[in-house]
């Protein structure tokens, strides 16, 4: 049997993001596997506990034991369930599901039980600084036979104006909740009435209201037939799901800042969301994610994998395979990746017509051209975007 050999962490960001991958090799020549560890935002720390904690716990270990691995790595340190530690799981994790299909000689999703469906169905981001701006970009994907679209009128927070803010406030990112509010539901209207009933809608509040404001606006999106909603509430907030579940049938996505499998349980069993939308590197993997899958399919919840640009092309990967086969598959989150990340990343999931297909090599299918990633070197830096405030000055949740 293939034992580990080697492990490291490669760290590139070609697109400006800190990405990071794990390169797990084993004693058989060409023979290695590759998975995503990105926390775009503590991308050391996670760097750290591969190359000097899971590295040494790990060379010479049985590469075909995923399941006792993963425990293996989940119990080491005793404390369990942080980003940093999920996502430094994560990366071996996946490597070494990428290893198997490459030792079967098939794609990953077939170890799993095969596909649910022949191409997974996703969805665009558009971010507009107007209305018109709005509808201008929702063209250019439905030219593109995209369908479903995530539409913001500026990006988290909307675009405020007029703030009123005291003197010698500190820096950060401000908005007004109250405006946005109001300007999600004028966007709502105009690309209704300009697109018809048809076009697939999804909005993304990432926390920035209270929970009252986010039931009101839940209600009065309604209309609206929304694919999902997300992130309405903070996670530290969704007790108040209870009352907008029963409230309004705006279908509810939460999960991509969830690393423990209690912040989830509940909302599962208890159908207080519509899809579960958990980021697979930040839970700890594919192995839990694919658990995940299993669990929220018993209960009528769909999935809808995080997929921004913080996330990797081979999380992105792993997100496809695992749609591919998930019978309560949802949606699917893509990020329109540039030329640098198709160069970097050989073997990256195919798109088209609305469509993602993934590629049918063995593994995950995709690959990393080491010597390119050294062109874009990471930048660790002080995180700026999640310095979110409101108008008096309160920082909140970015
Ligand atoms: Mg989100």
């Amino acid at each position: 049997m293939p034992v580990i050999k080697n492990i490291k962490t490669i760290l590139t960001a070609p697109e400006g993001i800190n990405l990071i991958v794990v390169k797990v090799e084993t004693d058989q020549e060409g023979l290695y596997g590759l998975g995503c560890a990105t926390f775009a935002y503590r991308e050391l720390a996670v760097k750290n506990v591969v190359d000097n904690y899971l590295k040494p716990l790990l060379i010479d270990r049985d590469v075909h034991k995923i399941e006792d691995l993963w425990h293996l790595m989940h119990n080491n340190a005793y404390w369990r369930n942080g980003g940093i530690t999920n996502n430094a799981i994560s990366g071996v994790d996946m490597a070494l599901w990428d290893i198997k299909g490459k030792i079967a000689g098939l794609p990953v999703y077939q170890l799993l039980g095969g596909k649910s469906r022949e191409a997974v169905p996703f969805y665009r981001h558009v971010n507009g600084t107007t209305l018109s701006d709005i509808v201008e970009k929702i063209e250019t994907f439905k030219k593109q036979n995209i369908n479903h679209v995530r539409i913001q009128w500026g990006l988290y927070g909307g675009i405020p104006k007029d703030l009123n803010t005291p003197p010698n406030s500190e820096p950060g990112v401000y908005s007004n909740p109250t405006q946005y509010m109001l300007d999600t539901i004028k966007m709502f209207e105009h690309i209704r009435k300009h697109f018809g009933d048809e076009l697939e809608l999804i909005h993304d509040i990432h926390e920035r209201l209270m929970p009252s404001e986010a039931i009101y606006l839940a209600k009065k999106l309604e209309k609206y037939r929304l694919f999902f909603l997300e992130d309405p509430l903070p996670i530290e907030q969704v007790a108040w799901l209870e009352q907008l579940k029963s409230q309004t049938a705006t279908p509810i996505a939460i999960g991509e800042l969830f690393n423990n499998p209690l912040e989830w349980t509940d909302l599962i069993k208890n159908r207080l969301i519509d899809f579960i939308r958990i980021h697979i590197s930040q839970i700890g993997g594919f192995t839990p994610a694919r658990k995940l899958a299993v669990f929220a399919e018993q209960f009528g919840i769909r999935t809808a994998w995080h997929g921004p640009g913080d996330v990797s092309p081979i999380g992105h990967a792993a997100n496809v395979h695992l749609s591919l086969n998930s019978h309560n598959f949802g949606m699917l989150e893509w990020w329109g990746f540039s030329d640098a990340i198709y160069e970097v990343f050989p073997g990256m999931p195919i798109v088209k017509d609305g469509y993602i297909y993934a590629n049918n090599k063995p593994g995950f299918g995709i690959d990393i051209n080491e010597t390119l990633a050294k062109k874009y070197p990471i930048k660790t830096r002080v995180t700026k975007w999640t310095q979110t405030r409101l108008p008096d000055g309160t920082l909140v949740n970015p």
